[in-house]
């Protein structure tokens, strides 16, 4: 699942944001502040990252400039209302990716992340695009699952827990791994979020397919 940061001052736009993309799929997390976005960008594993021009402390530019210089590569987005020419040829000099004008609709916004994550991670022919383990079958690119040969509808989350748990077939994974691997910044540890999922996931693809291992986690079998 791929991690975003939202670099955005106001809680109104930040929230909008955040919400939409865990709805679609991905994990995302929120600061106000220039600051802490570079320290977040420069030390956490964010995949892409959306970037407010105008923050209290220090500005967008500012902020791209410090973590293109500190070796951060991952696509960046900026957002703006200074709709000028001279706002996005600064921010694409700067190693911006791309440039959205606010008000945005949520839509281009989101079409723009998809297409930059896409742009870094070429799908190569190392690359699997399906993954098989005893009668389940995961297609990474087009996102369905079969049991037996039946597609069965699996929700975004449920689709990244069923990949985490293809990707490492029989072994166990624990709570906290897939806490940190499918919800990514977006967990709060004492929730039963897992359990729920996991519960969801058995009720389409087998009761018996995922087993608890008390005290340790969860094993694909
Ligand atoms: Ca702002």
């Amino acid at each position: 699942m791929s991690r975003i940061l939202v670099v955005e001052d106001e809680p109104r736009i930040a929230s909008f944001l955040l919400k939409g993309l865990k709805a679609a799929g991905f994990s995302a997390e929120a600061t106000a502040s220039g600051n802490e976005a570079i320290g977040l960008a420069v030390h956490g594993q964010a995949d892409l990252i959306i970037l407010d021009v105008g923050l209290p402390d220090v500005d967008g530019f500012t902020v791209l400039e410090q973590i293109r210089g500190q070796g951060v590569r991952v696509p960046v987005i900026m957002l703006t209302a200074r709709s000028s020419v001279e706002a996005r040829v600064k921010g694409l000099e700067g190693g911006a990716d791309d440039y959205v004008p606010k008000p945005f609709s949520f839509e281009e916004l989101l079409a723009r992340v998809r297409l930059r994550l896409r742009d870094e991670s070429p799908a190569s022919d190392s690359d699997p695009v399906r993954l098989f383990h005893d009668g389940l079958a995961l297609d990474l690119r087009r996102r369905t699952m079969e049991v037996s040969g039946v597609t069965v509808e699996l929700s975004a989350r449920e689709f990244a827990l069923a990949e985490t748990f293809m990707r490492h077939p029989g072994q166990v994974l624990s709570r906290q791994q897939l806490l940190s691997t499918v919800w990514g910044y977006d967990f709060d540890p004492g929730s039963n979020v897992v359990e729920v999922y996991v519960s969801y996931l058995r009720a389409k693809i087998g009761k018996k397919r995922i087993q608890n291992v008390r005290g340790m986690g969860y094993r694909l079998v």
